[in-house]
């Protein structure tokens, strides 16, 4: 474990100890595909509504719940904790969700990723505009480290491991997701070689800007406003984007509806049920790309990158 992890660890057990933080007792259930649902015995739901209805949680952050202040952002923990030691990054000053990520968040992003150590796989995520997931307003970018033991990492970089013939700084969509979303794979030796936090940020800020230019050609061709809500993913190894077309994903099960509200954890495989009835519902589903497919958007059959591997745009190399 890193330094980082365990003072994240120390935090969260002490914050969790005084009920600063309310942790959930949850079950992971695999399905196929290799997306896992998170099962969720409490109600978060309800504790969140509480807890929205009071003004911004993040401007004056709980202190029991800073695990480190920076320069622009306070690194706090996630009071609903439905897995544990979840981070999030938000900024010191109100800056809206609807805002695209900006270089420093960036960097405090995929510093936090580092810091976690190599060997624990780690995502960051954004939900950025009103139809991505998420439940507040004031700017937040999420970083959870991902549970080892389910090996419960993204599909999608499974998807992207496949693809023939990978070139690093190469914009690609993969055939096999439903719905649009651009992806590009992170040089490690370039980061490695990044010897200090400007040129860290300006590499990553490159790889975004590549991606986010990709998706807006992605939007205008499928003919979607530009300001269309999207899911921002990143780990040590990729970043992906995911437009979206709405919050939630319904289903059907014996005769009843049920509805997901999906943010970026949905495109990483997860799913949240809060009751056991949702979770049997979700489970009975034989695809559940297709409950990704109605929240994101699916390719156009005119666009003529339909059926070919897509290889969207190279970025230009680093400075
Ligand atoms: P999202 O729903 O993706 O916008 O993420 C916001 C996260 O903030 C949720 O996962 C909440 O559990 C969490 N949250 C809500 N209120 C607080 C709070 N007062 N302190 C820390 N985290 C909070």
């Amino acid at each position: 474990m890193s330094a980082f992890a365990r003072e994240v660890k120390k935090k969260f057990d002490s914050a969790k100890e005084s009920k600063d933080l309310f942790s959930y007792d949850t079950t992971e259930v695999e399905k196929e595909s290799g997306a896992p649902a998170l099962g969720e015995k409490d109600s978060v739901k309800q504790d969140k509504k509480e807890d929205e209805e009071k003004p911004n949680p993040f401007l004056n952050p709980n202190p029991a719940l800073v695990v480190k202040e920076l320069d622009n952002h306070v690194i706090l923990l996630n009071k609903f904790a439905v897995s544990p030691h979840h981070l999030l990054i938000v900024t010191k000053e109100f800056k809206k969700q609807t805002e695209p990520i900006l270089p420093d968040e960036l960097y405090e992003a995929f510093k936090t990723i580092k810091d976690f150590g190599s060997s624990q796989p780690t995502l960051a995520f954004y939900n950025c505009g009103p139809n991505s997931g998420a439940s507040q307003g004031h700017k937040h970018i999420q970083v959870l480290p991902l549970n080892r033991d389910y090996e419960f990492q993204p599909p999608l970089k499974q998807l992207f491991d496949e693809i023939y013939d990978r070139q690093i700084g190469q914009i690609y969509a993969i055939n096999k997701l439903p719905f649009v979303h651009v992806i590009i794979g992170l040089d490690n030796n370039m980061i490695r070689a990044a010897k200090d936090r400007e040129s860290l940020t300006s590499y990553l800020a490159q790889m975004f800007f590549g991606i986010l230019d990709a998706m807006f050609q992605q939007l205008r061709e499928n003919s979607l406003p530009l300001d269309t809500s999207y899911n921002f993913l990143m780990t040590q190894d990729f970043m992906m984007l995911v437009p979206r077309s709405k919050e939630t994903a319904t289903i059907e099960h014996k005769g009843k509806k049920f509805e997901f509200s999906i943010n970026s954890l949905g495109f990483a495989g997860a799913m949240l049920c809060k009751t056991e009835e949702e979770l049997e519902a979700l489970q009975a589903q034989e695809n559940l790309m297709d409950m990704l497919t109605q929240v994101g958007v699916p390719w156009s059959p005119d666009s003529e990158k339909y059926d070919a591997e897509r290889q969207l745009a190279e970025t230009a190399e680093l400075v």
